[in-house]
């Protein structure tokens, strides 16, 4: 599943592509997505592309009327492909250029999304209740403590929760646990500031990085083939249960939470 950085790898993967280009043709070969497919989204033809934001897992394709929502689900892809690349299985969605461009998107599972809001910024229901982004001020020091505040839910629950702070999926949740020393059984609310302002500064070190380390797969969102935006990466704990702990050898155990993985060192990692 693209968690934070993959999305953010493919906004920048695509943006410089669409950016003031204006739409030629809207083609919905498969609206059955998530949600429907809107089918007036012709009405964007003849508009220009502003930027593509992203909030959380969300790329926003900023119109003069209003917003394009994609989200990726669990297997999507988006390219910026030419239009005479032929269309292949599971490419739901295209959106061609006047320049001759076309960002299709393929999805297998079809848990995406592809939504219409007339609004510019997120006052739309799906957006509005969204913790901060953690690559932003606003997720700074002293917020993870407050907001912990008599929380008795799992740390790692409590990370993952999109109220709380958006974009730490389960990998990072995992990883930056691991970093900052905490179980991911401690309960959120027993956990110190000082604690927490460390993890707080291992979250955004976690996700730059993996952006970074995406950065140099950007080529792939122009290729025709592929799985643009799903990159590997070095990781300490997630998907290692039962392998050595990379800093003290110990062997790594793992416990389900929210019917997720949680993997962890007994010897690093403390409530
Ligand atoms: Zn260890």
């Amino acid at each position: 599943m693209p968690e934070l950085p993959e999305v953010e790898v493919c906004r920048l993967g695509i943006s410089p592509h669409i950016i003031n280009n204006e739409v030629s043709k809207v083609v919905v070969r498969n609206a059955k997505l998530r949600w429907p497919i809107p089918d007036d989204l012709q009405k964007l033809i003849g508009l220009n592309v502003k930027s593509v934001d992203r909030r959380a897992k969300y790329l926003l394709l900023r119109f003069d009327t209003g917003s394009l929502l994609l989200h990726l689900g669990m297997s999507g892809t988006l390219r910026v492909i030419d239009k005479e690349v032929p269309v292949a299985k599971h490419d739901h969605f295209d959106l061609v250029f006047a320049n001759g461009v076309v960002l299709r998107l393929n999805d297998p599972r079809r848990f995406g999304a592809v939504l219409w809001f007339d609004e510019h910024y997120d006052s739309q229901g799906l957006l509005s209740k969204l913790g901060p982004e953690p690559l932003t001020d606003d997720f700074g020091h002293d917020y993870l403590f407050n907001k912990a505040k008599k929380r008795k839910v799992p740390i790692k629950t409590f990370l993952m929760n999109n109220h709380v702070v958006v974009g730490v999926g389960n990998i990072y949740a995992n990883e930056a646990l691991f970093l900052a020393g905490i179980l991911p059984t401690a309960l959120a609310g027993s956990i110190s500031r000082q604690r927490y302002n460390r993890l707080t500064d291992i979250i955004k070190q976690v996700l730059a990085a993996a952006i970074e380390q995406g950065g140099t797969t950007l080529k792939d969102f122009t290729q025709a083939d592929g799985r643009p935006g799903y990159f590997a990466q070095s990781l300490f704990v997630y998907g290692r249960a039962g392998e050595a702990c990379l800093t003290c050898k110990e062997t790594l155990l793992e416990v389900r939470q929210s019917n997720r993985s949680s993997v962890y060192c007994p010897n690093c990692q403390q409530d």
